[in-house]
């Protein structure tokens, strides 16, 4: 695997490439989510560049931004066993030339606003500005994404749509890759003590419970049951919700007509954890 931490290194690089390059930007503390994207990619037959880099425009919590476990010299390691082509670790000026505040920001409509818009007010102009920037340094074939962050994912649809013809890539959502008690693995994992990692897996169990009620218990009631059962174990549920997967447009009850998925986001301590899951369409009888 070579490295770069300069735009014109790592361009020179690309451009003499002959392979397309499948990308797969992170933001550290690798684990086998991330390398799940390295897999699929080498597995399609793509020159793999995987970016680390943590994305001070997308935060919108300065103590998370802070607390963000680094860990790269690991972060290589796992990389190089993932057979992973290229790595590109640039700085903050490389992302971002001149200063944060003058990169474009995309507006995503009512897309950025809800769910986890809502409760991270900037997070997808944020996520939005660094992808749209990487993609311009990289240049890739295809984007690979875990369905970890649904809304992320719609967010880059939507973000390859606004760059136009300048953007040619195409998008892979990956599934996401869980514990073996279900809990969707993620680098904030690592700041939970033993006893919230034990409770953790709560929510996929919150998830896997609203897409078993369907067509038995209106979604209101499953909503309020998830969220007295996370608020008793310990957890600050931000929302515990039901949308149409194609849209993300909320949906106040089960609607088989949709593709649904159901979004959890809570705190436990002071970690945050998002997870999703897309509803098994019930297979009507006649
Ligand atoms: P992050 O480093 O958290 O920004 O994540 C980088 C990429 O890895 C994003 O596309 C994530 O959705 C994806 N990812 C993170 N966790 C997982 C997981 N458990 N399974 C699959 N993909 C993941």
């Amino acid at each position: 695997m070579v490295i770069f931490k300069q735009e014109k290194e790592l361009k020179e690089y690309l451009d003499k490439a002959s392979e397309k390059i499948g990308f797969i930007p992170t933001m550290g503390a690798l684990h086998r989510g991330h390398t799940s994207l390295i897999h699929q990619a080498k597995d399609d037959g793509l020159m793999t560049v995987c970016s680390i880099f943590v994305n001070p425009t997308q935060f919108n919590d300065p103590e998370d931004f802070k607390k963000y476990p680094v860990s790269v010299e690991a972060d290589i390691e796992l990389l190089v066993e993932a057979n992973c082509d290229v790595l590109f670790l640039p700085d903050v000026p490389t992302v971002y030339p001149n200063g944060t505040e003058a990169a474009v920001a995309y507006d995503f409509g009512d897309l950025e606003n809800i769910l986890e818009g809502a409760h991270r007010p900037g997070h997808f102009r944020g996520v939005g500005q660094v992808v749209a920037r990487l993609i311009e340094l990289v240049n890739p074939a295809f984007l690979y994404l875990g369905q970890k962050d649904y809304q992320q994912c719609m967010i880059i649809g939507k973000l390859i749509e606004l760059m136009g013809n300048e953007c040619k890539v195409r998008l892979r959502v990956c599934p996401t890759v869980r514990e073996e008690d279900g809990l969707a693995m993620s680098s904030r994992n690592r700041r939970l003590s033993e006893a919230q990692r034990s409770l953790s897996a709560m929510i996929y169990q919150c998830l896997i419970s609203i897409e078993a009620k369907e067509g038995i218990a209106p979604f209101s009631l499953v909503e309020k049951e998830c969220i007295e059962l996370l608020e008793r174990k310990g957890f600050r549920p931000e929302y515990v919700a039901l949308a149409d997967a194609e849209t993300l447009k909320p949906l106040s009850d089960y609607d088989s007509s949709h593709k649904m998925v159901a979004l959890i986001a809570a705190w436990i301590g002071k970690i945050r954890l998002i997870d999703n899951l897309v509803l098994q369409q019930v297979s009507s009888t006649s």
